[in-house]
């Protein structure tokens, strides 16, 4: 691990005053201390925000509620206002990581996870675009299997990490970020991005914003949703495709739906039109399998992923069906 200054903040203007350089903010720490240990990342300066006041969860005039950057997964998944009104979203904090990680990392640091491809997590491989622009990709022709099948390019085609940041593309989350130039709302879809030429940003965030919290609108699918996680193995390991789906129903009618795809792309993928494809229409086996047959239009496969083409199809299928009664 590199040398680094150590500075602790106690509110949100002093830490985005103390940051500076290459200097990170530090919350939970548990995806950037791993890096930094491995040489990923090499701030020489960490604010330690943990005392900041932003570890609350409270509700929002409008009906939505506020999830604080700094309120700790485990405390956001377990809250009785999340189980209640947001489920998909408690469910997704609970399908990642361990309950050890989740009791540690935060909301704001799991928007901000890194991916987990292992040419990127592992400085020995020489080509990775993501950690040295213009190196090259080494999963290009290499392994796989856990990579993109959207929004890809010819840079970079890794995945974003997160569970928890699939159900909020879903509920249509927006993201209050702080910076020197005041406050700011990005709404989810916007927050991170895909590779295009330049892999090496994962999210819109400008220099030295830290996010305050991750707003949640009033939500009319809390009866029927369901997250789907599809893993090698049943615990704590990320997802080869995963599914946030949720339906609005008026009897055995669609009134809308959101789905939403995790696994398969560099940011949280919405499947807009497969959501559009179900509204107005009735809940059946046949209109559910028809929107997850639209949901994986345009995918493109690498050499060691095109199972999971149709892994996201089925996923999808199934978390519809689930949230939906149908199954
Ligand atoms: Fe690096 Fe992205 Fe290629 Fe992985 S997929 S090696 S993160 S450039």
């Amino acid at each position: 691990m590199n040398p680094f200054e150590y500075t602790r903040a106690s509110s949100v203007n002093a830490a985005i005053q103390a940051l500076s350089g290459r200097a990170k903010f530090l919350a939970g720490g548990t995806n950037l201390i791993d890096l930094m240990k491995n040489g990923v990342e090499t701030p020489d300066h960490l604010v330690d925000i943990n005392r900041a006041p932003l570890a609350a969860i409270e509700p929002l005039p409008d009906g939505g509620l506020r999830l604080g950057a700094l309120a700790r997964n485990s405390d956001t998944a377990n809250h009785p206002q999340v189980r209640q009104h947001y489920p998909l979203l408690s469910q997704a904090i609970l399908a990642g990581a361990s309950p050890q990680l989740r009791n540690l990392a935060t909301n704001g640091g799991n928007l901000l996870q890194r991916t987990r491809c292992p040419y990127f997590m592992d400085t020995g491989f020489v080509q990775c675009n993501k950690r040295h622009p213009a190196s090259g990709c080494g999963a290009l022709d290499g392994f796989n299997r856990m990579h993109a099948i959207f929004g890809a390019s010819d840079k970079c085609i890794a995945v974003h990490p997160s569970d928890m940041c699939i159900a909020l593309a879903a509920l249509d989350a927006t993201v209050r970020v702080q910076g020197r130039d005041g406050e700011r709302r990005i709404a989810f879809a916007d927050f991170h991005r895909l590779p295009g030429n330049t892999p090496e940003i994962d999210t819109n965030l400008k220099p030295g914003e830290l996010i305050v919290s991750i707003d949640l609108p009033p939500n009319p699918y809390a009866a029927h949703s369901h997250y789907q996680k599809v893993r090698d193995r049943l615990s704590y390991e990320f997802a080869l495709v995963s599914v946030a789906a949720a339906l609005d129903l008026d009897g055995d009618s669609i009134r809308s739906a959101r789905i939403a795809l995790g696994g398969v792309a560099h940011k949280p993928w919405r499947a807009l039109a497969a959501e559009r494809s179900l509204n107005g229409r009735k809940l059946t086996r046949d209109s559910l399998q028809s929107a997850a047959r639209q949901a994986v239009e345009g995918a493109k496969a690498y050499k060691g992923n095109a199972f999971k083409i149709q892994l996201a199809q089925s996923t999808v299928f199934r978390a519809l069906s689930v949230a939906g009664g149908v199954a």
